[in-house]
């Protein structure tokens, strides 16, 4: 961040101010000797902080624990460590949310800490599916993550206006602010942070969560969970959008390897502790009559998300990497469930063996990655000749075989014929301008009745004979089998 920023920053007057207990808070948390006595003393200092302390630790986010009836109790029942950051986000969230000042028109306090807030219960049912035993500095990280966008409104309302009003999108806002201001709300954040003496793993926190993907290393999986914390809060405020569930999930998985079905207990743990967050910060993140609806909705788009992820991995193992045509598995498959069908109501099957000719000539001539993009040139002009319910696939190296069901010999030899001049219209050009060509033989077989073919590898067989006649002839043509291959 250049110094200019820094010193507006610094010295930056329409900034909220902590309020004193806060201070004192955020020194207690930066003391690792804190003792429950000094926190009790200072927490006893503001009645309404003590009644939240007190009702945080009776909440559901705490239910396995026994219940306190004073400060003293919520400290041995929470521990010191977790009552210092209760008091610090909540003394924190509260000075800022209740702040009178308007920055601009277009920022919304509101709908800020509403984010913010829904962040923060995120980032804590996050961190607990992933097994990290520190609910409450993930609550106040998730919390603080997106501070720099109050400080860039406090700092400079006019100039940042428009860039805050140019996209709803976080992670477009951070490099529009980057290009234009010097920094993002990260950097900003993380020297605001710093100013207020808020302890450094969770400045850090902030900071960290805004690279893609949050850096590994030291906390890595609290930045994550800060990281993925933010699309959670996306969805919630702006719930029933799928793109929003599937920033989600790609989050979620890339950077904490949770999958759909780990999220939805996410949401359920994030439904629990909703009330007691929205209590604690005295905040309305959805109306109770509506919470229920959308955490429902919430796990019917991940439902939705897990079927077609799992329909994409099947049809993504069922294809060649190289070229998109299907693997000789599906190849195997479809030819035994269609020469079944085939046979047994009497309906025409074609099927074509394809072999690119001197292909090698190809690969040695002008280098193995112009072969690459010919085979894929030529999957792509196949594609444009056969129909829908046609299966090609990629046999072998730069062999390729098509099943045609219900086309007879007479038709299959007509798209054949237009299919090998697709193929050899294909002009691959060079980087040095000049271009390369392919052709290629083709061998037939149909299923017409005879008893030739009594089981798939017959045809195959047969239409692979035709491919080897075609090479012997002098390539570059089509040929369909006849008993006297054999
Ligand atoms: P013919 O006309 O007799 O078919 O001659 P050919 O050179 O095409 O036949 P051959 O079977 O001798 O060579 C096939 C070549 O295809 C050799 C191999 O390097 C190349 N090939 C196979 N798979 C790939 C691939 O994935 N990428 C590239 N670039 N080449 C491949
Ligand atoms: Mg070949
Ligand atoms: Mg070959």
């Amino acid at each position: 961040m250049d110094d200019n920023l820094a010193r507006r920053l610094r010295f930056c007057t329409t900034l909220p101010s902590l309020p004193a207990v806060a201070v004192k808070i955020i020194d207690l948390a930066n003391d690792p000797d804190a003792d429950i006595n000094t926190a009790c003393d200072y927490i006893s200092l503001d009645p309404a902080l003590a009644a939240k302390i007190l009702k945080t630790a009776n909440s559901p986010l705490y239910k396995s624990r026994r219940s306190a009836t004073n400060v003293r109790q919520a400290i041995s029942v929470l521990g010191t460590h977790s009552v210092i950051v209760i008091a610090l986000s909540f003394s924190l969230a509260n000075s800022l949310i209740k702040h009178p000042e308007q920055y601009s028109s277009v920022f919304d306090n509101n709908i800020f800490w509403r984010h913010s807030i829904a962040s923060a219960l995120a980032c804590r049912a996050l961190g607990e599916k992933v097994g990290l035993n520190i609910p409450d500095d993930l609550l106040l990280a998730g919390l603080l993550q997106e501070i720099g966008i109050i400080a860039f409104n406090a700092m400079m309302p006019d100039e940042y206006e428009p860039i805050y009003a140019s996209t709803t999108d976080h992670d477009t806002l951070l490099r529009i602010e980057r290009e234009t201001l010097g920094a993002g709300h990260d950097e900003i954040g993380y020297a605001l942070l710093k100013q207020w003496h808020i302890p450094d793993y969770i400045a850090l926190a902030c900071i960290a969560s805004h690279s893609q993907p949050p850096p590994n290393g030291n906390d890595a999986n609290l930045h994550a969970c800060v990281a993925v914390s933010r699309y959670m809060a996306d969805y919630f405020l702006d719930s029933g959008d799928s793109g929003k569930i599937s920033a989600l999930t790609k989050a979620a998985e890339s950077w904490l390897n949770l999958d759909g079905d780990a999220l939805k207990d996410v949401i359920d743990s994030m439904g629990v502790g909703l009330s007691s967050v929205e209590d604690l910060f005295e905040i309305t993140i959805h109306h109770p009559s509506e919470i229920s609806g959308i955490l429902s909705e919430a796990k019917d788009l991940l439902t939705i998300q897990i079927l077609s992820r799992v329909q994409e991995l099947e049809e993504k193992s069922q294809r060649d990497s190289l070229t998109g045509a299907r693997n000789r598995g599906y190849f195997d498959e479809t030819l035994k469930r269609e020469f079944c069908l085939s046979t047994q109501h009497t309906l025409p099957l074609t099927i074509a063996m394809i072999d690119l000719d001197h292909f090698k000539n190809i690969n040695d001539t002008y280098g193995h990655l112009v072969g690459d993009a010919i085979l894929v040139a030529v999957v792509s002009a196949i594609y444009g000749q056969i129909r829908q319910n046609d299966t090609l696939s990629r046999y072998g190296g730069e062999e390729f075989a098509i099943i045609l069901p219900g086309t007879p010999l007479a038709s299959a030899k007509k798209l054949m014929a237009r299919l090998k001049d697709s193929i050899a219209d294909i002009s691959h050009k060079l980087e040095s301008n000049q271009s390369v060509s392919v052709t290629a033989s083709i061998g037939i077989a149909s299923l017409d009745g005879s008893k030739h073919f009594e089981y798939p590898a017959n045809l195959i067989k047969a239409a692979d004979l035709a491919l080897y006649a075609a090479k012997n002839s002098g390539r570059n043509q089509i040929i369909e089998w006849n008993s006297s291959l054999s």
